[in-house]
Formats: C-alpha cells, structure tokens, sequence
C-alpha cells in the first residue's frame, strides 16, 4: 500500500469509484436473494460480504491488484501482526506480577500501556486460565474481536458451526482443535459483543522459568488468546 497522503486518496477515489459501479448491480441482485437459511440448507452471504468480494473479484480481474498479496496482507493481520500484540501482552503478565494484576483489573488501560488499543478493543476484558478454570471465547451474534491484540478474526471464528456449536458444546468443540480438557477443569465460554471484547490471559508452561518476555511472547499463539489451544513450552500447534 502507498505510504503517500497523495497515493492514498488516489487510491481512495479508486475505491469509492470501484464501489459505486458495483452497487446497482448488486442491489438489483438483492430482490433475487432468499433469506439466509430457506430453500436448500446454504446460507447466502450477506450483502457487505457480498460487495466485498465483488470489489475483490473486480479489483483482481482488473489487475489491479495481486490476489497472492491480498491473501498474504490478511494473512499477516489474521496470524502475525495482530496476534503478536497479544502476545506480548500476555507475556508481559507472565512476567510483571504488577502488570498482571492491572491487566486483570482494568483490561483496556493495562493494555493501553503497551501502546495498543483503539477501535475493536476500545473495552477489554482479559479472561485469566488457571488449572481449574478454562476460558473460551465466542462472538454468537456475529464476530466481535479484540483486533488491536489479536488482529482479523480467522475464518472459524466467524463460522455460524463455531459460534452456535461452541456455547451448547464447548468440550466438543475444543477436542476437535486438540484441546481435551479434564473434566474437573471448568469451561466459561464468553460472549464477545460490540461493546466488550475479551482476551483470554493463557497458562504460562512449565519448563519456561528460565525465558525472558521475548522468548515467551514467542510462545503465545492466536488460538490460546481465544481458547482454543493452550500454549506449550515448545513453539507450535494451530496459528
Ligand atoms: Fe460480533
């Protein structure tokens, strides 16, 4: 993307030119669409996700721009940028007992310290796991997310399976990414919605005293923050 104030408006009258275009024939296909869930079982996109793949589609057809590119930006923002904002979160908590405790006790302002904060996460909650208790967290309605800590929601996150599945079977759920809890580990499943958003504050490993913040962070994956995986002494699992 252009770092430019001049290639950023261009850009953007590139853009709302693009979506003006597509408008008309998006709403003349809008009388023609079923209602999410009728007639055969599929569930038909909803109209913002429909233009946004429009525009893509449109974008890339045009050569515009490179789909790979688009895939590894959404890539980074989903796996690496915003997850690794958390992370160092966390393991600032792992390491600071002062820091954690704030963290705790006034999630946005303790986060704030570490430069990250803003829309999407403008009212955190972070959710502590302790041998006894395992927090999951759920967006049902839609797909609420922490993104100044944890970036784009990934694709399972925003499934109507996770979101409706998660809150009646969250054990079955977490065994189906790896995770099979003892059945004395109690499960709180939360509730994202737009007004909180949450951040689950995962178990530091055993085996780890002798790591320093970075080597920890390193540690810390976007499935733990959410609470589907837990975080192993040893970089790996589901990122
Ligand atoms: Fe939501």
């Amino acid at each position: 993307m252009s770092k430019s104030s001049e290639g950023q408006v261009d850009r953007r009258t590139f853009l709302s030119s693009s979506a003006a275009s597509l408008l008309v024939p998006l709403q003349s296909t809008q009388a023609q669409e079923r209602p999410v869930g009728v007639g055969n079982g599929q569930s038909v996109a909803s109209n913002p996700a429909l233009r946004v793949k429009a525009l893509e589609s449109l974008l890339i057809e045009k050569g515009m721009v490179d789909p790979a590119t688009l895939d590894a930006i959404v890539e980074s923002y989903e796996s690496k940028i915003g997850p690794r904002n958390g992370a160092h979160v966390v393991a600032r908590a792992w390491v600071d007992s002062e820091y954690k405790a704030r963290l705790l006790t006034d999630a946005t302002a303790a986060i704030a310290e570490l430069g990250y904060g803003g829309s999407q996460g403008d009212h955190m909650m972070v959710l502590e796991n302790t041998p006894t208790v395992h927090n999951l967290v759920v967006c049902t309605l839609c797909s609420c997310y922490p993104w100044p800590v944890l970036g784009l929601p990934p694709t399972w996150y925003k499934s109507p399976a996770y979101r409706a599945r998660v809150v009646i079977d969250p054990r079955g759920v977490l065994r189906e990414f790896g995770l099979d809890l003892p059945e004395d580990v109690e499960v709180r499943v939360w509730d994202s919605n737009a007004q909180t958003r949450y951040l689950v504050l995962p178990e530091r490993p055993a085996g780890t005293e002798h790591l320093g913040e970075a080597d920890l962070a390193a540690l810390v994956s976007r499935d733990s923050m959410v609470g589907t995986a837990k975080v192993a002494a040893a970089a790996g699992g589901r990122s």
